[in-house]
């Protein structure tokens, strides 16, 4: 029998479980794992389309996650008596390039379906197929597969509710595959290859400076990789319990486990959705089956949904107008006001603490996230994308098709016909009864009763002299006055 290469291309796969590109690479008699850092990812870059802007696609909380999963995965693969060959450049110059020099037969991969995951894909195919060599895809970021869907995807309903059920009667899940043994490099593989630094993706890092760690009172210091993401499964799952209870905590804003915090390893592909439900199913038949066992499937489901949603409309969730091609919407252009959402700054403290705590951390609650998009594209009706983008530079969990689908929702161009505000004052009454999450990302409002760190701009002047709070002195002025901006909702 002849000998055999492959190469496997990781992209937001970085783990050795459950890794459907890996398992059919090792089928060969050497495998060649390469990890591309494509210059597109980082720097300055233009959104595209009708009035595009520039934004900076990766910031520094996730270049950092994705530094440490990379580092992680290399070491994972030493561990096999393996290596990862690590190359900065586009991926479509890349890996043929490096797939011809290993002889390989063949090169696996996963694939996404992004408009820029999937062009990156289609020209690193092409190339392959044009040097003679045989591209393999595999779908593998979703809990249902995309084969296992009841339905063509081009023909899913655009509610959520309605996929659901559909997926829910009767659809099997996949079980999550085991780690291969992994064949070792041929004997001439390339060398290995540095990690780079942050400084040789985006020159706005400087040479020697290191990336920052989310700060202590962040709800988790995110450390990315796969052993980390499989300890923090196991801690939240097993150790701490918390699945018993998720449904009723997971709208919290405080502490590390009032959610699952899966989402940045989920999303870099340290953690497979199918391994986390396994672990569900069996917490189920070790501990309890409940409403909040199967709500985090609820809500592994909302990300399939987003996935299979972009897989059927494409780069029509990055227009303005969305998948419902909206004209009546007057999206306005203000940059002064979107820098103060940006900054935190906007005078309404349950926005700002939100703002804030991405800006410091890289990580919003799903309840933040909602209020603060909907500041942004309801109440100040800045341009959504803009909101978008921002998200995607600071998050460390990002993903574009749960981002971008996300916003379009709550901006009223996405999956539902109903417009989406969400009554700021109300939500920070609910959510943060006691302002602890406003006070612990605006410490100037400490002084303030929880009603008033809530909404300063009710205090009277001899109120913001007792407590020591001056508006526009030690916390800005409300940029709008929230019920007359619901009111043009309305
Ligand atoms: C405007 C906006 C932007 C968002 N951008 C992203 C993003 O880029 N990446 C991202 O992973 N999530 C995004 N979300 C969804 C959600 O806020 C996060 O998934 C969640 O806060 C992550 O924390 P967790 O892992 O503790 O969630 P948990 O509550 O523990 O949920 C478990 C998992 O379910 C999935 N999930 C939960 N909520 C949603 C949702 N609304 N839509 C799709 N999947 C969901 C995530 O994979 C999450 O990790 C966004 C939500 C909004 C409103």
């Amino acid at each position: 029998m002849s000998h055999t290469t492959s190469l496997v291309w990781f992209r937001r796969d970085l783990r050795v479980h459950d890794n459907e590109a890996l398992v059919e690479a090792c089928a060969a008699d050497n495998a060649v794992p390469v990890y591309c850092f494509d210059p597109r990812d980082y720097g300055t870059r233009p959104y595209g389309g009708s009035e595009s802007f520039e934004f900076r696609k990766t910031g520094p909380h996730r270049l950092r996650f994705r530094l440490e999963s990379v580092a992680a995965l290399r070491d994972a693969l030493r561990d096999h008596g393996t290596d990862l060959l690590v190359r900065v450049g586009r991926p479509e110059h890349v890996v043929p390039e490096l797939a011809t020099a290993v002889d390989a037969d063949f090169v696996t991969m996963h694939t996404w379906p992004t408009t820029e995951e999937l062009q990156v894909e289609t020209a690193v195919k092409d190339a392959l197929v044009e040097a003679g060599i045989d591209a393999r895809r595999y779908w593998g970021h979703t809990l249902t597969h995309l084969d296992d869907l009841p339905m063509d995807y081009r023909d899913l309903p655009d509610t959520y509710t309605t996929f659901r059920n559909a997926v829910e009667q009767g659809v099997p899940m996949r079980e999550p595959l085991h780690t291969p043994a992994i064949p070792s490099l041929p004997s001439d593989a390339p060398e290995s290859g540095a990690i780079p630094d942050p400084s040789d993706l985006d020159p706005s890092f400087s040479a020697d400076s290191e990336l920052p760690a989310p700060p202590a009172k962040s709800v988790l210091p995110f450390d990315g990789g796969e052993s980390a993401a499989l300890e923090r499964v196991e801690s939240y799952i097993w150790d701490g319990d918390h699945l018993r209870e998720y449904k009723q905590t997971r709208n919290g804003m405080l502490g590390a486990d009032y959610s699952s915090k899966f989402s940045p390893w989920l999303n870099e592909g340290c953690l497979s959705p199918r391994y986390v439900q396994s672990e569900v199913e069996r917490y189920e038949d070790a501990r309890v089956k409940n409403d909040s066992t199967y709500w985090l499937t609820f809500e592994l489901r909302w990300r399939d949904f987003f996935q299979f949603q972009f897989a059927k409309h494409g780069g029509d969730f990055f227009q303005q107008g969305g998948i419902r091609h909206r004209t009546d919407i007057d999206w306005r252009d203000d940059e002064a006001q979107f820098e103060r959402w940006t900054a935190g700054e906007t005078g309404i403290p349950f926005v700002d603490a939100n703002m804030r705590e991405l800006n410091e951390t890289g990580y919003m609650s799903n309840r933040g996230r909602q209020n603060a998009a909907s500041f942004l594209a309801n109440n100040l009706r800045l341009d959504w994308r803009r909101g978008a983008a921002y998200f995607e530079t600071q998050l460390v969990d990002y993903d574009p098709a749960v981002n971008y689908g996300n916003w379009a929702y709550i901006a009223g161009v996405g999956n539902d016909s109903r417009d989406r505000y969400f009554n700021i004052n109300k939500q920070a009454k609910r959510y943060d009864p006691d302002a602890a999450y406003i006070k612990h990302w605006l410490p100037e409002l400490d002084a303030l009763p929880p009603a008033s760190a809530r909404a300063p701009w009710r205090l009277t002047p001899e109120e913001r002299a007792d407590y020591g709070v001056q508006l526009g002195v030690d916390y800005p002025e409300p940029m709008v006055e929230l019920e007359a901006s619901y009111e043009k909702l309305r």
